[in-house]
């Protein structure tokens, strides 16, 4: 199928990223039915919609006019016969669980066209092992869409070892069409390659800390006030290419045996994570947080995505993405 022919886009899970990528579709001028387990998860899902359509609004991403119309494209049900059964394609967000998308993907090949994609949203999993209960596994591809998935554009989209290339090619196109920014992932590896990419860093930076080479709030001030702030112009590999491949064999050939390298989370984290002290919600992590601190690191950020979309201009007129 042609990606421009697309017009029905089911999303399996209203929660934190279902939601978001039914207001990606249904802002674009797509028919969505978004499905969950409980009747509250959707009403929720689209309250949240419709706030995150009007904060978009205020800041002059995307026309008030266009909320309710927006809101209206979207249908909700339970019935997953329903959302199957006349989608074009499928974006599946449930909880991160395999069996429970192993067993989503077999239904929905049972129950959508021959001709629908079925893409899964997952963070993580292998695509292969998600599509093993389906006959058609070719039509199976993963959509990585980032939080939140209105605001920011990257999508990886990851090919399962039975994708097919028609499949990567027109998921490709159709999130083209809806202003998102694909890319492709050739090989289902674990983590793609955002992951794996945040992770290597993420591993480093509590190795930092659990040696005491500094503390928390250095580490990260180190990424925000220094080599964050060059990231959104100059990727890793272009930053080689400007300080030169021979600079970068000599720091490798130096620094790499250094580095952290440990197959297993640091121990830690897992202590952390033992003593209950689990970040934002349990008020301690790595620092201590106090509701407001919280709040206040979750609007900030907010805040930025929203001038950071804006100053891009990647969101037209009415976009509401
Ligand atoms: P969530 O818990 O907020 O939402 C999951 C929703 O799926 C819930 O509302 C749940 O009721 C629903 N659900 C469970 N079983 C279902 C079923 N059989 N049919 C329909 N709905 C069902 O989770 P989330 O954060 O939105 O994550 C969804 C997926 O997206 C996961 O695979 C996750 O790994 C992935 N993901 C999450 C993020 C993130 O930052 N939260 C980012 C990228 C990808």
């Amino acid at each position: 199928m042609e990606p421009g022919r697309i017009k029905k886009i089911s999303v399996i899970g209203a929660g934190m990223m279902g939601h978001g990528i039914a207001q990606i579709f249904a802002a674009r001028n797509y028919d969505v039915i978004l499905i969950d387990v409980q009747q509250g998860f959707l009403s929720k899902a689209i309250e949240n919609i419709r706030s995150n359509l009007t904060l978009l609004a205020q800041r002059g991403i995307g026309d008030p006019k266009e909320i309710a119309p927006t809101i209206q494209r979207i249908k909700t049900t339970l019935d997953l016969k329903e959302a199957a059964s006349e989608a074009q394609f499928v974006i599946e967000a449930a909880s991160e669980n395999l069996v429970l998308k192993q067993k989503i993907f077999q239904n929905l090949d049972s129950l959508c066209p021959p001709e629908t994609t079925l893409a899964t949203n997952t963070s993580v999993m292998s695509i292969t092992e998600i599509a093993q209960n389906a006959r058609s596994k070719e039509r199976i591809v993963g959509t990585h869409f980032w939080n939140p998935p209105y605001l920011i554009p990257l999508v990886e989209v990851v090919r399962g070892e039975q994708t097919s290339q028609k499949v990567m090619d027109l998921t490709f196109d159709l999130l083209r069409l809806v202003g998102k920014h694909p890319v492709r992932v050739n090989k289902d590896v674990p983590g793609f390659v955002g992951n794996r990419l945040q992770h290597a860093l993420w591993r480093e930076a509590i190795s930092i800390v659990e040696k005491g080479i500094a503390d928390p709030k250095t580490v990260d001030e180190v990424v925000k006030k220094g080599f964050g702030i060059r990231l959104p112009v100059l990727g890793p590999l272009e930053n080689a290419d400007m300080v030169g491949l021979d600079l970068t064999l000599a720091i490798h050939d130096y620094i790499l045996k250094h580095l952290e390298s440990s197959p297993q989370p640091s121990p830690i984290l897992r202590k952390k994570v033992e003593m209950g002290e689990l970040g934002f919600k349990t008020g301690q992590g790595f620092q201590g947080w106090s509701s407001e601190d919280a709040k206040l690191s979750r609007t900030k950020l907010m805040e930025y995505l929203l001038k950071w979309t804006k100053d891009q201009g990647e969101v037209k007129k009415g976009d509401g993405r």
